[in-house]
């Protein structure tokens, strides 16, 4: 039988376990990674954003990880790690789409949004090839002395004064495994939150949504008319995490420089009953029947993968840490892939644990920092879902969906620079949940954009969503003049930066230092 005591145990090797057991062996913790799989294998949630590259740089450097480094950017990506997969990302692209109606831009143009994330190739984002990317990361765990147990299939955990011990079975032959803590990485409705049997809940700002998706091979480019209204976007459209908006639900393209394609689709439980997502291939298809424009780039696609269907996305858990044990947010929570919310969350919760990690080292009970991780990480999924609720609810009015968007880009770019600036605590929660003043107006206008129909109503919420995001714009997202191309500048962070408290100086040093403008 494999048995074996350690100081940390983490039950899951996405990207959140690997980075957590890499950080847990730095602070000089025995550690073990355990993973019912094996890798390489495919993995869902794939494109990054500057938040999240930024949280990714920060544990790289204050854990002295230097195998990180070159994933925080697409420039240093290429140069240094070129056999891992990945693919280039400029910023947030959306499309709105009526079923049945080919895309037509307008002069206006009402129908679409782009919201650049960085000025270069260089310093742009990616999305991450997860088998490449979660390989990579398990190799440089182990590389640090964290011992791996894959294909291990866990099913009991006990509550012991000490710690918790796991039990299960491993190749096939049973094993048991022991440690003072416990960090649960292993993605939506795992393992342990049925064994401690954690209640569940929904959140009650999203609908029921459920998800279909695959990769594939052979998707052909945005057809010319979706940027033909005779202006040079902010990036290239392709460079981007792609939405296809449309009532009831969304698409994501996301394409990989191996050829690769992810795409999939989230929608209502109506839409997808009726689309019947459950037959999988059979779903897609029918969704693409009803939206010309995006059936136009997949007619000679193939999936490489059979479809996957999630029959319910949405879910919450009803704490997230206790004595011993930590669920990482992705474990806690998922709310949907709309603005990638799913890899900051994770990266924050990864560096909270790490602060748990050091206080269990200092001292093994510490009641007050776990609660506040668990209120800290619920908090910030309920705040999540209340803008995606927000979002879903307005799929059908895309001005207001497009006003909404801009509340998370302006919140996630104040955020970002904060934080680079080292002024973590204008930041220290994710959509700002926790400022004084902009996280009631955040809700308030969540709650009324679920509720509002009449036009008035609607024009009166939009100004509103810009007199509560005008303090905390440091990005041109309120420069009307600009709508709806909002490309990434450096003069803007200099135009607002009394509103991060800091001196224009100070701002050209950040933005050096980034590398987001050059001498
Ligand atoms: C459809 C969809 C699309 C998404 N798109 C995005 C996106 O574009 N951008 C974004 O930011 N986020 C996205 N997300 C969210 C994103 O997937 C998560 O935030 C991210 O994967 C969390 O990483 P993780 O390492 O914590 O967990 P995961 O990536 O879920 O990895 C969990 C690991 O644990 C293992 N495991 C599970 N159970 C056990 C067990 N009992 N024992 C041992 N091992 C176990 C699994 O095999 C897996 O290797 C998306 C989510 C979904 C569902």
């Amino acid at each position: 039988m494999n048995q074996k005591h350690f100081q940390v145990v983490v039950v899951g090797s996405g990207f959140g376990g690997s980075l957590t057991a890499m950080i847990a062996r730095r602070l000089g913790l025995s550690t073990a990674l355990v993973e019912r799989g094996r890798h390489p294998r495919f993995a869902i949630g794939e494109s990054s954003t500057p938040l999240a590259n930024l949280l990714l740089e920060e544990i790289a450097t204050e854990y002295d990880l230097p195998s990180i480094h070159p994933l925080c950017k697409w420039g240093t990506w290429q140069q240094q790690l070129p056999q891992l997969a990945c693919g280039l990302k400029r910023g947030f692209t959306f499309y709105h789409h009526e079923f049945g109606r080919t895309f037509r831009p307008d002069p206006e143009p009402r129908q679409e949004l782009l919201v650049g994330a960085s000025p270069r190739d260089e310093v742009a984002d990616t999305h991450w090839y997860r088998p490449d990317f979660d390989h990579y990361l398990v190799q440089q765990a182990q590389a640090l002395g964290v011992e791996y147990w894959d294909e291990t299939v866990l099913d009991r955990a006990v509550a012991e004064p000490e710690g918790m011990r796991l039990t299960g079975t491993r190749h096939r032959g049973p094993m048991e495994i022991s440690a003072e803590f416990v960090v649960y990485a292993s993605g939506p409705r795992g393992f342990l939150s049925r064994a401690l049997g954690l209640p569940e809940k929904t959140f009650d700002t999203m609908p029921p949504t459920q998800a279909l998706y695959s990769h594939f091979r052979g998707v052909g480019p945005l057809p010319d008319y979706f940027s033909a209204n005779g202006r040079t976007p902010p990036y290239p459209p392709e460079h981007a995490a792609v939405h296809h908006v449309f009532p009831g639900g969304w698409i994501w393209v996301l394409k990989f420089n191996n050829g690769i394609t992810s795409a999939g689709v989230v929608a209502v439980d109506s839409l997808a009953r009726d689309l019947d997502f459950k037959s999988g291939e059979a779903g897609w298809r029918r969704l693409l029947e009803r939206l010309p424009s995006v059936s136009e780039i997949f007619p000679s696609s193939r999936a490489i993968i059979p479809f996957i269907h999630l029959p319910r996305l949405p879910f919450r858990s009803g704490a997230a840490a206790g004595p011993h044990w930590a669920l990482l947010p992705s474990a806690a929570g998922f709310v949907d892939p709309l603005l990638s919310t799913g890899f900051a969350l994770t990266l924050l919760g990864v560096k909270r644990v790490a602060g748990l990690l050091r206080s269990h080292r200092q001292k093994p009970s510490f009641p007050i920092q776990l609660q506040d991780y668990s209120e800290l990480t619920l908090l910030e999924l309920d705040t999540a879902a209340e803008l995606v609720g927000a979002l879903y609810a307005t799929m059908d009015r895309f001005d207001l969906f497009r006003e909404l968007s801009l509340l998370y880009f302006a919140a996630a770019s104040f955020s970002e620079a904060a934080r680079r600036l080292g002024k973590f605590q204008l930041a220290n929660s994710f959509l700002l949940c926790r400022h004084p003043v902009f996280a009631g107006q955040f809700q308030r206008l969540c709650a009324s954009a679920r509720k509002a129909e009449a036009t008035g109503e609607i024009d009166d919420l939009r100004q509103q969503i810009r007199a509560a995001m005008e303090p905390i714009d440091v990005a041109g997202l309120t420069d009307r003049s600009r709508h709806p191309w909002y490309p990434a500048l450096a003069q803007d962070l200099l135009r607002n930066a009394p509103k991060l408290g800091a001196s224009e100086p100070e701002i050209m040093t950040m933005l050096r230092n980034c590398g987001l403008i050059l001498d």
